[in-house]
């Protein structure tokens, strides 16, 4: 999806004509707004806005860790990372 999104976004504006340029801002507005209400739904559940591949586990509890934390929340161990 994403590559198809950044193909529509160069082929708009670089066909170098004010109907495409017109649509190009349409598209860059839309997205914007989309992007902004995913990220106040997400904020609002406290969950978040896209699933990381790698799943990280605290080694001292076993318990699945927050991409960004820093520490455990289950035990309060020190996340390392590589
Ligand atoms: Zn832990």
């Amino acid at each position: 999806m994403p590559v198809l999104l950044h193909g529509c976004y160069d082929f708009l504006l670089f066909e170098n004509s004010l109907i495409y340029l017109a649509v190009f801002l349409v598209f860059v507005i839309v997205l914007d707004v989309l992007a902004v209400i995913r990220i106040n739904r997400s904020s609002k559940k406290n969950m978040q806005i896209y699933k990381s591949a790698v799943q990280v586990y605290c080694t001292n509890c076993g318990q699945k860790l927050n991409e960004y934390g820093f520490y455990c929340m289950n035990c309060g161990c020190p996340v390392r990372r590589m």
